[in-house]
């Protein structure tokens, strides 16, 4: 009997620690990754393409008008949309794109291989999808839309903080019209 309870005192020991681990790394309203695995896995991404010199494709989401939702209907409907974008942005995207909320209503995903599929293309589902309007406990809310900044890698930057940096930057200039994506490389054009 007293094996038995030390097996089971170290088992609850593992699944807390475990819990303490899912809690680190994840956002706890959506479940998504947070901004500390969005970071690990860009350093990651970032060691593996100069490895083996392919590309990655950074696209940083802001919602628009985000705040009207909250003023008009309340933090709790607020909540309840960024679900719906959560599961649009993932209905947008393959399995092996990296998504995480980085912020309030900032999201990221990590494209690796972005020969494949163009950001472009990525991007421009994603504005198209977010944009459709939400229905939320009885409300219908058709004003949401999403800006949409890109970077990519070793073109735009070749570490961590230039490429949030430059998709970041893209983004305000998407943001300045709304509902739609920029690319940091048609900065100058
Ligand atoms: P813009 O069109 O310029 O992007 O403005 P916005 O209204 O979307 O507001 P902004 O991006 O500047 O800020 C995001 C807002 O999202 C701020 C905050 O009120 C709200 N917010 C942040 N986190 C949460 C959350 O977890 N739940 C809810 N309901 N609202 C949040
Ligand atoms: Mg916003």
């Amino acid at each position: 009997i007293g094996l038995r309870s030390i097996v089971r005192d170290v088992d609850r020991q593992k699944k807390y620690e475990e819990n303490l681990i899912y809690l680190a790394y994840h956002d706890a309203l959506t479940g998504l990754k947070n901004r500390k695995a969005f970071y690990e896995q860009l350093q990651d991404a970032i060691y593996q393409a100069k490895r083996y010199g392919t590309e990655i494709a950074l696209i940083y989401i802001d919602i628009d008008k985000f705040k009207r939702v909250n003023d008009t209907l309340g933090h709790e409907v607020g909540d309840v949309l960024l679900l719906k974008i959560r599961d649009r942005l993932q209905g947008s995207l393959r399995k092996s794109d990296f998504v995480s909320r980085i912020g309030g209503d900032e999201f990221v995903v990590l494209v690796d291989n972005p020969h494949h599929i163009h950001p472009a293309a990525i991007a421009e589902k994603i504005v198209n999808s977010l944009s459709e309007p939400y229905e939320i406990e009885g409300n219908v809310v058709d004003y949401i839309s999403s800006s949409i900044g890109i970077s990519v890698f070793p073109t735009d930057a070749v570490d961590m903080d230039g490429l949030v940096k430059k998709a970041d930057q893209a983004m305000y200039i998407a943001k300045e019209k709304r509902n739609r994506y920029f690319s940091y490389s048609d900065i100058n054009k």
